[in-house]
């Protein structure tokens, strides 16, 4: 799948949990939701320019995408804690943390959206001689669909129509709540 099919597939993800959290949290989180996930739908794909990393190795695993995640989450409860306090970090990173555990936990949510519409992207493509195994190192099982070629115009084009679709109607919904 392209880099259409990924972006997609992450709106598509996204959408009914941004149209769930805009409404219980409030619209910025609705909007956050599709940008957090749009920001790590194509992350795992990064090992093809790095030459150490195999491709569809570790960046195509639950456990890179819930480390990064968690990373990119406190990163943002940070920056959201400099935000309200008009304050720069001295150091209390890790009481900050804590002191908003809903930010934490709905940042990493929503980055962890846009890895696992990436590795379900993969599952749906045909996998030629490389297989995606989410759970590696403890299970070495491959997963593959092999539903889509990589190519498709079908599929990239589709999924990115679809995903548009979604998140631009979740976000006209939240607007009008
Ligand atoms: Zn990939």
């Amino acid at each position: 799948m392209y880099k259409n099919g990924h972006i997609g597939l992450a709106l598509l993800f996204a959408a009914p949990f941004a149209f769930l959290f805009g409404i219980l949290f409030g619209p910025h989180w609705g909007v956050l939701t599709l940008v957090f996930s749009f920001t790590t739908a194509r992350v795992p794909d990064m090992d093809q320019r790095l030459k150490i990393l195999t491709h569809r190795g570790f960046t195509h695993t639950i456990w890179f995408a819930l480390i990064v995640s968690v990373a990119m989450g406190s990163l943002v409860t940070q920056l959201v804690s400099i935000l309200e306090f008009n304050t720069i970090g001295n150091g209390e990173f890790l009481s900050w943390l804590v002191a908003d555990i809903p930010t934490l936990l709905l940042a990493t949510f929503g980055f962890m959206l846009g890895f696992i519409s990436h590795l379900v992207g993969d599952i749906l493509t045909e996998a030629y001689d490389y297989t995606i195994n989410p759970y590696w190192p403890i299970s070495n099982k491959p997963y593959t669909l092999g539903w889509a070629t990589a190519d498709s115009r079908l599929w990239n084009w589709g999924l990115l129509l679809c995903g548009s679709v979604s998140a631009g109607t979740v976000l006209f919904l939240i607007a009008l709540s």
